[in-house]
């Protein structure tokens, strides 16, 4: 059976991969940019491409 490389629900992600097909940018909570929303809000977002979805790692 293939190694899973992805979190499923509910499973805590080591690291994160940018959903963006041509970026595919890797790394860990910390290392995402980040992108105020408003005054109360930052969003994390790819530090390559700016995209704020991520897919988990699991390692
Ligand atoms: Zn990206």
């Amino acid at each position: 059976m293939a190694k899973r490389k992805y979190t499923r629900w509910g499973e805590e992600a080591k690291r994160y991969e940018c959903t963006k097909k041509k970026c595919k940018w890797q790394g860990r909570d910390e290392e995402k940019a980040h992108k105020r929303i408003n005054e109360y809000q930052t969003d994390h977002v790819c530090p390559k491409c700016g995209n704020n979805e991520f897919h988990g790692l699991l390692e």
